[in-house]
């Protein structure tokens, strides 16, 4: 999603990548449009709540492991069942 700003109303609306821009309000487009640039990576950037989020990550990226340490051993004991 791309943000637009209309110079002309002041309205604030977004459009889907590759979408021709048009204002909902006056069917204002192009140049009488102005973009606006959001970076939503900044907008957590040094916050405790960017922390938090990596802290997230991170536990289910540990959760992932640990599943697929536990995976092969399920494996293995099905072998081990097959022939005995
Ligand atoms: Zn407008």
């Amino acid at each position: 999603m791309k943000k637009y700003k209309c110079k002309l109303c002041g309205q604030i609306f977004e459009v889907a990548e590759g979408t021709e821009p048009v204002c909902p309000i006056c069917k204002a487009t192009g140049d009488e449009l102005e973009l606006i640039e959001e970076t939503p990576k900044s907008k957590y950037a040094g916050t405790q709540t960017e922390k938090n989020l990596e802290a997230a990550f991170a536990g289910e990226s540990q959760a992932s492991i640990h599943i697929s340490h536990l995976l092969p051993k399920k494996k293995d004991m099905s072998r081990y069942r097959h022939f005995s």
